[in-house]
C-alpha cells in the first residue's frame, strides 16, 4: 500500500563537495544514502531520513545538509502538518503512533518566565573564584531533631546520600539505552559523586563496579530484582509513574531484547518487556508502605528508598502519601520528562509541567509539617543549569537530568529513539551502534557537563550572596515571576517581578 506520509526531512548534498567516500552511507543506520554506481552518486531516499544529522556530522566534506522537508499543505490552524502526518501514519499501519524523548508542544516553560534575585549593596555577593561555595546535598529523611553530645550525633540517623552536586542522571534502562551509554553515565556519576539510575531494566553484573554512585530501579515488572541487585547500589527508587506517559508502563518491544538484554532482565530472549502501570500488590498507601518497608528491611535499613511518581493533577496529595507511607526520596517527573518510547497521544496531553508540581508537593510537605521527613527529587526537561538552580529554590532537594546526558554524548534530540536504531548508538538495540559511543570519550563530556553546571550554579549563587545551595533549598524569595497570571504565581508561591 502506498504511504501517503511525505518525508520529513530533505537531504541536500552538494554534488561539488561529495567525493562518494560513502562515509554517509555507512553512518546512516536508516539506509538512507545508497551509491549508485550506473551515475556515480551517492543519492538518498529521503523518507526514511529522521535528522539525527550524524551523516552531515561525520561527511568529510561537508557536503550534506539535512533541513525539514518544505512541503507544504494548504495553510490551516487547526489541521497543522504534525497532525495530517500522524493521521497518515495511523492510516498507513493502524496503530499506535509512537514517539521518543520528552513532550515538544509549545506548554509554557515556567522555567522561562522566573528569574533569580542577586545581591547588591546589602549582603553583598560573594566571589565563587575564591571563597568556598557549596553544592554538597544529602538525600534521606532527616530528624526533625538531633540529639549532639561532647560534639556527636547520638542515635543511629536515617540513611543519607552525599551528592557532590544536585544533578544526577535519570533512569535509563540497559535495553532503552545502550549498554555503552549506560556505562558513560555511571562512570561519570562515579567521578563527580553524584548518582546514576539503572531504570527498570536490570542492572549488567560488569556495571556493579559503580554500585556506590548508582541508583536501582523497582518498577512492577521486577526486571532483575534480587537481594545482590538491591544491596550493592547506593539507592532504591520504586517506579510507579513516568513523566512522558503517566498511567501506562513500560514496553520494551521483543526486538530489544537480545541475549544480553534478557539476561539482565531475567527474561526469555525475544519476548516483549512489559511493566504495566499499576504494581500487582500495590492498591493503597499501606500497600505502598509494606513495599518500602520489604525494600529497607531487604538492604538492613542502609539504603534510602525512593519513590517514583509523574506529575499529575494531585501530585501534593500523592507525594504527601508517600511520604507518610516511609519513603526517604519522592521522585517527581513532569510532563516534558524524556523516554525511548511512548505513545506520542499520552507523551503530549498527559501531566503537569514539573515546575508547577514542584512548588505544590512542597508547599502542601511544607504545610502539613513533613518536609524534612523526605527529600524531593525533581525531573522532567531539565535544558540548562539556570533551570536546575530555579528548581532548588522551588524547593526541590536534587533534579535528575536525562535529555542534557544524552545530547552531551551525541543525541540530537531526533525523537526516534524507539526505532531502535539510534545512529549516535545511544537507545539503540543493535550492538555494533551501540559501539560508536566510546566510554572514555562519553564519560568525559558528562563529567565535563556537570563541572560546568555546577560552576554556573556557584556563580549564580554567589550573585546572590549565597554560599551553600542548602541556603537556597525552598527559598522563593530569590524568585520572581515575569508574565504569568495571578493564579499561576500562587502556585509558585513567588511574587511577581516588582514587587
Ligand atoms: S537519519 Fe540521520 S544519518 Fe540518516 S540521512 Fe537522516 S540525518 Fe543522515
Ligand atoms: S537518543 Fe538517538 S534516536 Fe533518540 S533522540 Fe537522541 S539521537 Fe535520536
Amino acid at each position: 500500500m502506498k504511504s501517503y506520509v511525505l518525508p520529513e526531512f530533505w537531504v541536500d548534498r552538494d554534488d561539488y563537495r561529495c567525493i562518494r567516500c560513502g562515509v554517509c552511507v555507512n553512518q546512516c543506520s536508516y539506509d538512507t544514502h545508497y551509491y549508485d554506481p550506473e551515475d556515480d552518486v551517492v543519492r538518498a531516499r529521503e523518507e526514511r531520513c529522521t535528522g539525527c544529522q550524524r551523516c552531515a556530522v561525520f561527511c568529510p566534506t561537508n557536503a550534506l545538509t539535512i533541513r525539514t522537508h518544505p512541503y507544504e499543505y494548504r495553510p490551516n490552524a487547526n489541521w497543522r502538518k504534525e497532525n495530517i502526518r500522524d493521521l497518515n501514519r495511523q492510516a498507513d499501519t493502524g496503530g499506535v503512533v509512537l514517539t521518543g524523548m520528552g513532550n515538544d508542544k509549545p506548554l509554557r516553560i515556567y522555567w522561562d518566565h522566573l528569574v533569580l534575585n542577586a545581591s547588591q549593596v546589602t549582603n553583598p555577593s560573594i566571589d565563587p573564584l575564591r571563597e568556598p561555595m557549596e553544592l554538597d546535598t544529602f538525600l534521606g529523611a532527616k530528624p526533625d531533631q538531633v540529639d549532639v553530645t561532647c560534639g556527636r550525633v547520638q542515635g543511629s540517623l536515617p540513611p543519607q546520600i552525599h551528592l557532590s552536586t544536585p544533578i544526577m542522571f535519570s533512569a535509563m534502562s540497559y535495553g532503552a539505552v545502550s549498554y555503552q551509554a549506560q556505562l558513560s553515565m555511571m562512570r561519570a556519576a562515579g567521578e563527580y559523586g553524584t548518582l546514576a539510575n539503572t531504570g527498570e531494566g536490570g542492572w549488567r553484573r560488569e556495571l556493579r563496579v559503580y554500585g556506590a554512585s548508582t541508583i536501582v530501579q523497582v518498577a512492577s515488572g521486577r526486571f532483575g530484582v534480587d537481594r545482590s541487585y538491591l544491596n550493592e547500589a547506593a539507592m532504591v527508587e520504586i517506579k510507579i509513574g513516568q513523566g512522558a506517559k503517566p498511567g501506562i508502563g513500560g514496553h520494551l518491544p521483543g526486538e530489544k531484547v537480545t541475549p544480553p538484554v534478557a539476561e539482565t532482565r531475567m527474561i526469555p530472549v525475544g519476548t516483549d518487556a512489559l511493566s504495566p502501570a499499576p504494581q500487582h500488590d500495590i492498591y493503597s498507601i499501606e500497600d505502598l508502605s509494606m513495599l518500602i518497608y520489604a525494600l529497607k528491611e531487604a538492604t538492613h535499613y542502609e539504603k534510602p528508598v525512593a519513590v517514583k511518581i509523574s506529575a499529575v493533577h494531585n501530585a501534593a496529595a500523592i507525594a504527601s502519601g508517600i511520604v507518610r507511607a516511609g519513603a526517604d526520596v519522592v521522585v517527581l517527573d513532569g510532563i516534558r520528562g524524556g523516554t525511548g518510547a511512548a505513545p506520542k497521544i499520552i507523551r503530549d496531553n498527559v501531566g503537569i509541567p514539573i515546575e508547577l508540581a514542584l512548588a505544590a508537593v512542597d508547599q502542601r510537605l511544607r504545610e502539613e509539617g513533613i518536609r524534612s521527613r523526605a527529600s524531593v527529587v525533581v525531573a522532567g526537561g531539565f535544558r540548562n543549569s539556570g533551570d536546575v538552580i530555579k528548581a532548588i529554590a522551588l524547593g526541590a532537594d536534587a533534579v535528575y537530568i536525562g535529555t542534557p546526558a544524552l545530547v552531551a554524548i551525541g543525541c540530537t534530540v531526533c525523537q526516534k529513539c524507539y526505532t531502535g536504531k539510534c545512529p549516535w548508538g545511544i537507545t539503540a538495540a543493535d550492538p555494533r551502534l551501540g559501539k560508536r559511543i566510546n566510554p572514555d570519550i562519553a564519560t568525559q563530556r558528562l563529567v565535563n557537563l556537570l563541572r560546568g553546571w555546577s560552576f554556573e550554579i556557584k556563580e549564580m549563587l554567589g550573585g546572590m550572596g549565597i554560599n551553600a545551595i542548602e541556603s537556597l533549598r525552598g527559598n522563593r524569595l530569590h524568585l520572581r515571576g515575569v508574565g504569568l497570571a495571578e493564579w499561576e504565581l500562587e502556585v509558585l508561591g513567588v511574587k511577581g517581578a516588582g514587587r
